[in-house]
C-alpha cells in the first residue's frame, strides 16, 4: 500500500488541510494523528463559550469518527507522536507503532507559556488552549466568585469579558502599562481598558504575579508590588510557544517555530509545517486566517502544483463585546507613528509608515465599522 500523507495534529490547521486536500484529490491515502480525542471544534470559541452557554461537549462540532468518514482518512486519536525519522520517512507513536509517510505535515500547535511562579499552588494555575483544558476550567469555575487572570493580552481580555456572563468581575494582572499592550498604542489601550472596566473587569496593570499559595479552599496570589490578592481560580494567559521539540529532535530547522519557506516546506525533504507550530517565511502568526491561507497553498503543493502562500493584511477581531475591537498590527520593524481619531464615540488608531501610507490599525467601538475599508488599504503581509 502507498504510504499516506500524514498530518500530525487535528486542530484547525490539520483538519482544514485535510479538507483542502480532499477537494483536490479524493483518493490519496490520508492519515491524521492527535494526542487528544481529535474532535473538530473551533478553538476561538473557547474564549467566548461562557456567554454562548457552551460546554466542552457542546463545542464539539464533529467527532473523530465523523471526521474520519467525511475525510475518508485514518484518524489515530489519543496517540502521541514521539519521534520523526526524516530519512526513513516514518514517525513513531507512544505505543511503539511506526507510521510511514509519503509527505509529513506538522500541525502540532503551540503550548501555553508557564510563568515561573513560586508557592505551593503554582501548579494549580490553569490555562485554556484546547477542549480538555476548557473542560477543567469550566468545572473549576463552578461556584468561583473571584477570578485572577494573569496576562492582559488578547486571550486574557477575551476570557475576562466572557466571565462577565457568569456574573464574575475578574481581575486582570499584567506588567504592561495597558491591556493589549502589543497591539494598541497607549491612548487606545486606555480607551479599551475603560470600556471593559465599565462592564465589570478590574485591571491591575504594571503588576505581575510572583507566587500562588493555597489558602483553604482559595488561593493567595503574591504580586510584584508586594500586595496580595485572593482568588478562587487563577487563569494564566501569557502567550503561547510553538511546539518545536519533535522537529528539533529530528534535526529539522527551528527558530521561534518550525522554520518553513513560502511553500510551507521545512528543511527536511517531504516535511511541511502549518498553523501555530510554524514559522512561515519568518512570520509566526497564531491565528485562523493565516492557517486558511496556508492550507489552501499546501494542499495544491501536495497535489502536485507547487504553490507559495500569500498573506493579505489579516485583521483580528478581539472577542470583547464590552468594547468590540479589531486590530491589524503593523509588521515588525516598520517605522512610523500612530494617528488617533474619535469617530462617533469610538476610537480609530491608524499606524502611518514613514512615507505616510497606512501600515496597520486598531479600531475600537463604533470605529470597527471601518474594518474592511481600512484592511483593503494595507499592504500585503507576505
Ligand atoms: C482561547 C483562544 C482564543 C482564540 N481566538 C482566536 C480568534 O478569535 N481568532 C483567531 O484568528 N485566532 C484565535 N485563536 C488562535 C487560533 O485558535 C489558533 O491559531 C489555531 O486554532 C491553531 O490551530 P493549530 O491547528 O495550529 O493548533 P492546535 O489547535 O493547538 O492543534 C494542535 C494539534 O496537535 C496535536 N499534537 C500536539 N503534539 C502532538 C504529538 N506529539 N503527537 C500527536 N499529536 C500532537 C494536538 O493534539 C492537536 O490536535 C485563539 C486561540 C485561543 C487559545
Amino acid at each position: 500500500m502507498t504510504a499516506p500523507i500524514l498530518i500530525l495534529g487535528t486542530g484547525l490547521a490539520g483538519y482544514n488541510l485535510a479538507r483542502e486536500i480532499r477537494k483536490l484529490d479524493k483518493s490519496v491515502p490520508l492519515a491524521l494523528v492527535s494526542r487528544d480525542d481529535a474532535p473538530f471544534y473551533s478553538k476561538p470559541m473557547l474564549s467566548n463559550a461562557l456567554a454562548g452557554g457552551k460546554s466542552a461537549a457542546t463545542l464539539v462540532m464533529k467527532t473523530a469518527e465523523q471526521m474520519a468518514e467525511e475525510l475518508d482518512a485514518r484518524i489515530l486519536a489519543r496517540r502521541q507522536v514521539v519521534a520523526i525519522e526524516t530519512a526513513a520517512r516514518r514517525v513513531t507513536l507512544d505505543d511503539g507503532e511506526v507510521l510511514p509517510y509519503r509527505d509529513l505535515v506538522l500541525a502540532l500547535g503551540a503550548d501555553p507559556i508557564r510563568l515561573p511562579l513560586d508557592g505551593d499552588a503554582a501548579t494549580e494555575v490553569l490555562s485554556v488552549n484546547d477542549l480538555d483544558d476548557f473542560a477543567r476550567f469550566s468545572a473549576r469555575l463552578e461556584g468561583a466568585r473571584r477570578v485572577a487572570i494573569l496576562g492582559g493580552g488578547l486571550i486574557g481580555c477575551e476570557f475576562a469579558n466572557d466571565m462577565l456572563a457568569r456574573g464574575i468581575g475578574p481581575s486582570v494582572f499584567d506588567p504592561a502599562p495597558w491591556p493589549l499592550g502589543r497591539l494598541l498604542p497607549g491612548e487606545a489601550g486606555a480607551f479599551f481598558r475603560a470600556g471593559l472596566e465599565a462592564a465589570g473587569v478590574v485591571f491591575r496593570m504594571g503588576i505581575s504575579a510572583v507566587g500562588v499559595d493555597r489558602q483553604g479552599a482559595t488561593y493567595r496570589l503574591r504580586l510584584s508590588d508586594g500586595s496580595v490578592a485572593e482568588a478562587d481560580l487563577v487563569l494564566s494567559a501569557v502567550g503561547l510557544r510553538p511546539r518545536i521539540g519533535l522537529a528539533e529532535a529530528a534535526g529539522i530547522k527551528v527558530g521561534r517555530g518550525i522554520v518553513t519557506d513560502r511553500q510551507l516546506a521545512s528543511s527536511a525533504a517531504g516535511v511541511f509545517a502549518i498553523g501555530d507550530c510554524a514559522e512561515v517565511a519568518g512570520l509566526s502568526l497564531p491565528f485562523v486566517m493565516p492557517i486558511m491561507q496556508q492550507v489552501r497553498a499546501l494542499a495544491k503543493t501536495l497535489a502536485g502544483t507547487p504553490t507559495a502562500v500569500s498573506y493579505p493584511a489579516m485583521p483580528v477581531l478581539v472577542k470583547t463585546p464590552a468594547l468590540p475591537t479589531v486590530v491589524a498590527p503593523p509588521p515588525a520593524g516598520v517605522a512610523g507613528e500612530w494617528v488617533l481619531t474619535h469617530p462617533d464615540g469610538g476610537l480609530e488608531a491608524l499606524f502611518l509608515a514613514a512615507d505616510g501610507s497606512p501600515a496597520g490599525f486598531a479600531l475600537l467601538g463604533s470605529a470597527t465599522r471601518r474594518k474592511q475599508a481600512l484592511a483593503a488599504s494595507l499592504p500585503a503581509w507576505l
